[in-house]
């Protein structure tokens, strides 16, 4: 029994299983889940009384406990390049207004959407402006599967039309295997079939480097990884990537390698953030050509994109070009990331949404804003 009053349950970011266990509640078939989730994703309908194969009384029940609840979209901005950005609510503990961002990149033949899954990100990153931020709490389920539903909308996806969204990457604000118990089920929703129906190797979580969560990720889902390396020693990725202290470089390798044995992957995807006289020498290359030869494994440079304050600079072009030959001669699969969204701040590492009510990083130690405890 739901009692009157109680909050409505949004449906969005529940697993396929559990709206059916959601279904089975109200007394309906579990097929009622199924064609539920075709309206919710496939049609992106959010109002259960426009459900028409469904009867009056499940609609009108489904009214009274339920919602499809997305983030609210505060702002959008579109790209000279046609990348578009919103910013998302996400209200803080003490309802205070904060943001996240999701951005749509479109390129011939494909479209890409960049999620994120944390207001905020305690893993303190040198050269990431959401770092900068600070962490204030986890999105929900409903909160990370909510930016794809809004963008579907937003960019007038058909059902029946060719799909707009062809990629889906974890790779906005926050971290997302910090936020595994909503990201997984998110993730779900992406891949099933009455969901997004995206192919496995069109969706990839980037990690900063928490192993444990890669080793529990290869038993749980498939899905294509990314592992932000950024340095081919632990000395300098110490500095980079402050997890680095918890799980040095030896160690995070070894899951990855786990991770795809354990899924018949392809490959993972190892980011590479030039950073001007940092970590983008040849001597450097030819490290990080050691740490990944003869292994199923690419790389992708990502030219750094510059925010106020930071101290580090985007590496020449011909340096960039000259580390990727490096890797190349040395049998490493190497691609560039092409900057896009720049001109609005949507390009890697430039998300930074609103961070108000900002926790300690368990990381950080230069953050120490104690105002609210999400
Ligand atoms: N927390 C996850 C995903 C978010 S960032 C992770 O660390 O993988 C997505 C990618 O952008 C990461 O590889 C990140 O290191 C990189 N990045 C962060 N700041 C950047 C910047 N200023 N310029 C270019 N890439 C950046």
């Amino acid at each position: 029994m739901i009692s009157p009053g109680a909050p409505k349950t949004n449906l969005l970011g529940l697993t396929p299983g559990d709206l059916e266990t959601f279904v089975a509640g109200l007394g309906a078939k579990p097929f009622r889940a199924r064609q539920l989730m075709k309206w919710i994703y496939r049609r992106g309908v959010a109002d259960f009384g426009a459900m028409t194969d469904l009867s009056r009384d499940f609609r009108a029940r489904l009214i009274e406990v339920a919602e499809v609840s997305p983030p609210e979209i505060v702002a959008h901005h579109a790209s000279a390049d046609g990348t578009r950005k919103w910013l998302l609510r996400a209200a803080g503990s003490s309802g205070v207004e904060q943001a996240v961002e999701t951005v749509f990149i479109p390129e011939p033949g494909r479209g890409t959407l960049c999620i994120s899954s944390q207001v905020g990100c305690a893993l303190d990153c040198a050269f990431c402006s959401t770092a900068r931020q600070g962490f204030n709490r986890n999105l929900s389920a409903a909160e990370i599967i909510g930016q794809v539903w809004l963008a579907h909308r937003e960019l007038g996806a058909r059902s029946e039309g060719p799909r707009v969204i062809t990629n889906v990457v974890l790779m906005g604000m926050g971290e997302p295997l910090a936020n595994y118990r909503n990201v997984l089920p998110a993730l779900q929703v992406m891949l099933d079939d009455l969901g997004y129906d995206l192919s496995r190797r069109r969706v990839t979580v980037s990690t900063s480097g928490l192993v444990p969560q890669i080793y529990r990720l290869a038993e749980d889902c498939n899905v294509a990884l990314a592992v932000s390396l950024h340095a081919p020693d632990d000395a300098l990725r110490d500095r980079l990537v402050p997890i680095n202290r918890v799980h040095p470089i030896a160690e995070l390798l070894e899951a990855c390698w786990h991770y795809l044995e354990r899924q018949n992957g392809r490959n993972i995807t190892f980011e590479y953030v030039m950073l001007d006289g940092v970590n983008d020498s040849l001597e450097q290359a030819e490290r990080l050509a050691r740490l990944l030869r003869g292994r199923e494994a690419k790389v992708n440079l990502i030219p750094f994109n510059i925010f106020p304050g930071t101290e580090f600079r985007r590496s020449p072009r011909e340096r960039i070009d000259a580390f990727r030959d490096r890797l190349m001669q040395r049998g490493v699969m190497v691609t560039v990331r092409r900057t896009r969204g720049d001109d609005i701040d949507a390009a890697c590492g430039q998300l930074k949404g609103r961070v108000i009510d900002r926790v300690t990083s368990p990381l950080g130690g230069r953050r120490t804003t104690m105002e609210a405890t999400a």
